[in-house]
């Protein structure tokens, strides 16, 4: 029982030792147990899903728009192992938007409708992308299996192939299965990065991080004016006034050193 016990422990710690990642442009302390391939390989499998369950807008003005902002916010991140692809979602009551570990985009006609300007449709996308980048569905898989499968995760985590059981913890992680395309909640710290990394690729883009504040302030009234049952978007990404403060702080900034730059 000791040696069972102990070989548990050992595990748990090469794991650790293993899982200590830092997230990039902010360099935070990340909790990481399955690899980026990992994580890629379970975004496109449910990239898939998504196309399979969804039916694709046919109104090529807007299609066209997103996939314009997202490859020059692709080219902005960077990242050229991403097969990227931009899908418009037709949902007019869904106000999401979200990017699958590896590359794939889906923006449904429910926000896409809500941006007036291509200055704002870039602040979601960035924001939307900045999460896939900086693996946050990675570190919520990461605690849940943590917390949920305690000495199981060792032969997840460690093991190089997609099990099916880090496919269903992915399937929570996003919320993927039950209603497709709306991630759980993320943390504060993740939020307030994927706002601060979202707004240096959607300047770096070329597109005014002013936007960011509009499409919060937007978020903000529109939240309010649903009550507590606000749909999608709203319900996984709570905007505050603190929020909206800390998006204007870093808005100077991120304009000055990126968005004259690439202009
Ligand atoms: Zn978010």
């Amino acid at each position: 029982m000791f040696r069972r016990f102990a070989w548990v422990l050992c595990a748990l710690a090469a794991m650790l030792l293993m899982a200590c990642a830092h997230a990039a442009y902010t360099n935070r302390s990340q909790l990481l147990l399955i690899s980026e391939g990992q994580e890629t390989a379970l975004g496109l499998q449910s990239a898939q899903d998504v196309l399979k369950k969804e039916k694709e807008s046919h109104d090529q003005f807007q299609t066209e728009r997103v996939k314009r902002i997202g490859w020059r916010i692709a080219a902005a991140a960077n990242k050229p192992e991403y097969k990227w692809e931009f899908h418009v979602i037709e949902k007019d009551n869904t106000v999401n938007a979200f990017c699958l570990p590896g590359g794939k985009v889906f923006v449904y006609t429910g926000i896409l409708n809500l941006t007036t300007s291509n200055d704002e449709l870039a602040a979601v996308m960035g924001h939307e992308i900045a999460h896939a980048l900086l693996r946050h569905g990675g570190e919520r898989m990461s605690v849940a299996l943590m917390t949920q499968m305690g000495g199981q995760a060792a032969s997840i985590a460690l093991g190089t192939a997609v099990s099916p059981a880090a496919s269903q913890v992915f399937g929570q992680a996003y919320g993927i299965g039950s209603q497709v395309g709306v991630l759980l909640p993320h943390s504060r710290a993740q939020e307030s990065e994927a706002d601060e990394v979202g707004m240096i690729l959607a300047a770096k883009a070329g597109y005014e991080p002013a936007g960011a504040l509009k499409l919060w302030r937007k978020m903000d009234a529109y939240a309010k004016s649903k009550g507590q049952n606000a749909p999608g978007w709203m319900s996984t990404h709570p905007t505050t006034e603190d929020r909206i403060a800390a998006i204007q702080a870093k808005m100077g900034p991120i304009r000055a050193k990126y968005y004259q730059a690439a202009r």
